[in-house]
């Protein structure tokens, strides 16, 4: 696969490659094609010797609004592509099935781009939802430009949060919990202030920034860059870090089952045409915040 038709691949200084979302009309929702398009293109940047740092951007102005829930023809779009992972049976019924697809193209997807032997900078602005987070968590560095906002709906859809369950691991468990119950976008600058962002730029600087940090990082020592990056990725694992999100996802695909069991559906499309984030601020009470965002 070269001919991308939904990202784009980029050199934009010597030793690194950007890698950029690129259906801005649709605030990046990411279909299957998508995201096989954007698997394709890490091995690409993984396997050239000459790339040492690799940013990963949406263009227009949101990162992603999540998983495209407008898409159709599922495993047919599947089909399309060779599997990365070892999970098998995705034409399979029921829950089957759908944990396989899910274990491929998400989790699976997820986890390998988080174990890329190099570093990986996600550049974050507008808005990045539930499927938009987890193409970012496995990112080893996050820059986020003034604007960004963090959102996890999922659960007003009747489903634990996204695949990818690092919440507990990004914000920490009170935090996570707080994301998820209430479905409320977190800012940029609290991001940074939890540990979740590295860096808060002007939206005008932020792509500029970020090649810079990926620059600075390329002049360092290939293999120690891998060690340290491996090291860190090693101490959340000897946390437990897998078992925990493996638990996580099992709970997720009941969620799944649990809305086919009761509406024949995947999820519970009420929650979506709430169309509504509660924002809470202490002291003020609840406000409601319009969002469009059908992602999660
Ligand atoms: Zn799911």
């Amino acid at each position: 696969m070269s001919d991308y038709k939904q990202v784009i691949y980029e050199t934009p200084a010597e030793h690194v490659a950007r890698i950029v979302l690129n259906r801005p009309e649709k605030r990046n929702a990411q279909d299957t094609n998508m995201l096989y398009e954007l698997n394709d293109a890490f091995d690409r940047a993984a396997q050239d010797d000459e790339v040492r740092v690799i940013i990963l951007a949406g263009a227009g102005k949101d990162f992603s609004s999540g998983h495209d829930m407008r898409e159709t023809g599922h495993l047919e779009n599947q089909a399309q592509h060779r599997p990365v992972t070892t999970s098998t049976a995705f034409h399979r019924p029921g829950a089957e099935g759908r944990m396989a697809r899910e274990e491929e193209i998400y989790v699976g997807f997820c986890e390998r781009w988080r174990n890329i032997p190099k570093p990986t900078i996600a550049e974050v602005q507008g808005r990045c939802i539930a499927g938009g987070l987890i193409l970012i968590w496995p990112c080893d560095l996050i820059v986020a430009s003034e604007d960004a906002q963090f959102q996890d709906v999922t659960l007003a859809l009747g489903i634990a949060g996204a695949e990818y369950f690092a919440h507990p691991w990004e914000l920490g468990p009170r935090k996570a919990k707080d994301m998820l119950f209430t479905g409320a976008p977190i800012g940029a600058e609290e991001a940074r202030m939890l540990g979740m962002v590295n860096h808060v730029v002007p939206r005008d600087r932020l792509q500029a920034a970020t090649l810079d940090l990926a620059v600075t990082i390329a002049r360092q020592p290939t293999f120690a860059l891998k060690a340290a990056k491996m090291a860190v990725n090693a101490a959340q694992d000897a946390q437990g870090r897998q078992a925990a999100m493996t638990a996580a996802f099992a709970l997720h695909q009941l969620g799944h089952s649990h809305w086919m069991e009761v509406l024949g559906l995947p999820a519970n499309p009420a929650g979506a045409h709430q169309s509504v984030a509660r924002h809470w601020e202490p002291g003020k009470g609840p406000t409601w915040l319009p969002t469009k965002q059908k992602g999660a």
